[in-house]
Order: structure tokens, then C-alpha cells, then sequence
């Protein structure tokens, strides 16, 4: 049976390598030469600890378990290497033992780390921290090389194969099954369709996503220069807490305020250690459309002092920045957003900033769905 994913980002990835392992004959479909959106402007965190109690941590647990199954056969640099959430003040850390001692926290694998703790993991962090919570279960891929080594994996099976440069303007569905066609007319058919836009809401999907639960949010990112130590884990500041639904129920209200920059642009600190020794940093958060066609300097400057307080010592450069803009399911039940189009056709996006770490149990959810 052939199935047809239209989308080279991570979404529209997972679909097919999970359909080509269960044995469907696929075609991958993709409009850029090679994909430039949300995927590979990432962290690359597959990030259990700040996932909400129910549905979303039992997804994103799922996620976790088939990403290291899959790290094992593809070159995508997958690491069990977990998280550091940083306490830099004795309020934070008392909310960070509430976390370690939620329902769940097992699940999570949430520990409280004492400062001598903390830097026996990583000595490189000597500045003002009395703390943190160790997340076992996060983990992370190399956003640069995630969907080039999976697709490198696929290419491996014959059933796979890759169509770049193929801008889906229609979608149709006829008693032979589901098709996509190109401007120039060009059509691809299958019985069975999974359509993973991530954040291009528009164009030939407006018919079928106007009026859905869904709205773009916009980051501005960067990397640092290579760093001169070794991290063995990735690091969050307390600010995260703040937006990640996990720790929605504990006394927040106890934290100082933000920093003015940081509550502006709805910021906190990520930092992941990269292969090469550099550091992914970010992020902000933009909700309202249109989003600013600038990248500001103000909150590099802001992560760079919060990263200097926590390492004792100058931040790392940035040799690089960019903005993405993802796609989030809102105000509905559920992880993300999935929508039968037709008979064996679906669209399938709204996984927002867990968009990467649920990617693969989104795909298996479709896959399963399908008949054998
Ligand atoms: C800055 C940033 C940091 C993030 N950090 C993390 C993180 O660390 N961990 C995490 O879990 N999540 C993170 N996310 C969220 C995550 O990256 C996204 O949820 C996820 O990548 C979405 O994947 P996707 O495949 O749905 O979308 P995309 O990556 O946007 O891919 C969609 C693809 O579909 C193609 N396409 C669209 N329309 C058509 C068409 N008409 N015809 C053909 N092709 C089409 C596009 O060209 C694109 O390649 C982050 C997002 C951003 C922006």
C-alpha cells in the first residue's frame, strides 16, 4: 500500500520512517530543496521534564523511548544526556523540591542536585547557583544532521522515496484514493496521505485549517562560538518553569519577578552542548501576528549575563542567529492537532515547542490508525 507524506520537517520525517519500517511503500514529499523550517531551527531537545501530568507526558514518555530505538539506527546524534533546571535563588530551588516530589517526578526523572552535586556532574558551572533539578529523561538530537540522517536511513529502503521541490498547491480525494498536485500539475496519488505543514497554515490547507485551533509563535534562537569545555548535560534556568506546563501547579507565585527583558519577550534560558562544542542558546516567544522581521539584540544580551551568572564566567560569543516560527494546537483537547481530510487522508501539526520531542508518537499514532 503506498502512502504519500507531504513535509520534509521532523513531523513529516517520523511518518515515513515509521510507514516504510511497517512496511508501506512511500513517497516523501517536500517543497524546499531540503527543509528550512521549524526542524532545523531547534534546540533538538527532546524534553520530558516540563511536559503537563497525563496525556502529554504519557506521549511524550512514548516519544523518549521510540527516539533512542530510532538514534540507534540513524545518524541523527541522539544523547540520553538529560537536563540541568538551574536554581539561582533559594525560592526557585524550594519549587524545584516541590517538582522532585510531584506524582509523576519518577516518571520524569526529576532529581534534586545541591550545588556540590551540580558541579560534580559539570565543574565548568562556578557561578551563583544553589542548585538544581536533574530531568534523567531529557534528551537530545543534533538538529543539523536529524532529518539528513534520517532521510540517509530511509534511503536504505527501497519503498522510500524523497521528492524534493515539490510545492503541494491541491489536494483531492476520488474513488482511487488521495492526491496532491504542483503547480504545474504534476500529481502524486496514494491510498493512504499524511500532511505535515508545521506552520504554513495557508495556501491549499486554508479550505480545511481556517478556524482552527491553531496559531504560529515565532523565536528568535542562536549558537555560540565552540566552548572550551565539556557539558555533559543541557542546561534551563529557573525563568522555564515559568512556561512549561509541568510545574503549572506549583507556587510560582513565590519566584521574584522576571527580568523586565526577559518578561517582555517571554524568554528563558536554553542552553544545549553541541557535537562541534557550541551552544545552542535561546529563546523568545512572539504570539501576536505580524511578527517582527527583525532580530532583536536585546535578549542575547540578556542570555549571555544569565549564562555568565550561572558559569562564573563570560558567556561564549555568538557567531550566529536566527528566528522559526512554529505551529501550536490551542484551547482544544489534545497534544496537536490531527484532522482527517478524507478516507486515509489526514493533516497533521500543533505540536508546538514539544513539536520535535512527541514527533515520533505523533507518526506512530497516524501509522497505527492505518489499515495493515
Ligand atoms: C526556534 C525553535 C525552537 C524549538 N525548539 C524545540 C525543541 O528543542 N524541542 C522540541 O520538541 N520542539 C522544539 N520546537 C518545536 C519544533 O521544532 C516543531 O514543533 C517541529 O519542528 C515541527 O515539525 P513539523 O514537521 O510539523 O514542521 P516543520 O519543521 O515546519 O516542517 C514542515 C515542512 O513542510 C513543508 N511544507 C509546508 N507546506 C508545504 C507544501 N504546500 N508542499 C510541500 N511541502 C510543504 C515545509 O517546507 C517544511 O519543510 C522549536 C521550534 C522553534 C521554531
Amino acid at each position: 500500500m503506498r502512502a504519500v507524506i507531504v513535509g520534509g520537517g521532523i513531523i513529516g520525517t517520523m511518518h515515513a520512517v515509521l510507514a516504510v519500517e511497517a512496511g508501506y511503500e512511500v513517497v516523501h514529499i517536500e517543497r524546499d530543496a531540503r527543509p528550512l523550517s521549524a526542524s532545523i531551527r531547534n534546540f533538538g531537545l527532546v524534553w520530558v521534564s516540563g511536559r503537563a501530568a497525563g496525556p502529554e507526558l504519557e506521549i511524550a514518555l512514548r516519544a523518549r523511548q521510540l527516539w533512542e530505538e530510532i538514534g540507534s539506527r540513524a545518524e541523527i546524534g541522539f544523547r540520553p544526556q538529560g537536563s540541568l533546571t538551574i536554581a539561582q535563588t533559594e525560592a526557585e530551588f524550594e519549587v524545584m523540591r516541590a517538582a522532585a516530589v510531584m506524582p509523576d517526578a519518577h516518571d520524569r526523572g526529576f532529581r534534586i542536585l545541591d550545588r556540590a552535586q551540580v558541579q560534580a556532574h559539570e565543574p565548568v558551572l562556578q557561578g551563583k547557583f544553589v542548585g538544581a533539578l536533574e530531568c534523567t529523561k531529557d534528551a537530545a538530537v543534533e538538529p543539523s544532521l536529524l532529518l539528513g540522517g534520517l532521510r540517509n536511513y530511509l534511503a536504505s529502503h527501497e519503498k522510500y522515496t524523497w521528492m524534493p521541490n515539490f510545492e503541494v498547491v491541491d489536494f483531492y480525494h476520488d474513488e482511487t484514493g488521495n492526491h496532491v498536485t504542483d503547480i504545474n500539475g504534476h500529481k502524486v496519488s496514494g491510498e493512504l496521505m499524511a500532511i505535515c505543514p508545521g506552520s504554513a497554515h495557508q495556501g491549499f490547507l486554508s479550505e480545511f485549517l481556517d478556524g482552527a485551533p491553531l496559531r504560529r509563535v515565532h523565536l528568535q534562537m542562536g549558537a555560540t562560538v565552540p566552548f572550551g569545555a565539556t557539558l555533559g548535560h543541557s542546561i534551563a534556568d529557573a525563568d522555564s518553569m515559568r512556561y512549561y506546563p509541568a510545574f503549572k501547579d506549583l507556587a510560582l507565585d513565590t519566584l521574584a519577578p522576571q527580568e523586565p527583558i526577559a518578561a517582555q519577550y517571554k524568554m528563558q534560558l536554553l542552553l544545549v552542548p553541541r557535537l562541534d562544542h557550541t551552544f545552542t542558546i535561546g529563546d523568545t516567544h512572539e504570539y501576536e501576528e505580524p511578527f517582527s522581521h527583525e532580530i532583536l539584540e536585546a535578549p542575547y544580551d540578556h542570555l549571555r549575563n544569565v549564562i555568565s551568572a550561572i558559569f562564573g564566567a563570560p558567556a561564549p560569543t555568538i557567531a550566529r542567529r536566527w528566528s522559526g516560527n512554529y505551529s501550536q494546537l490551542i484551547g482544544a483537547d489534545g497534544v496537536y492537532y490531527r484532522r482527517e481530510l478524507a478516507p486515509g487522508a489526514v493533516v497533521v501539526t500543533g505540536g508546538g515547542g514539544r513539536g520535535n520531542t512527541i514527533s515520533p508518537a505523533i507518526a506512530e499514532e497516524t501509522i497505527n490508525s492505518w489499515p495493515k
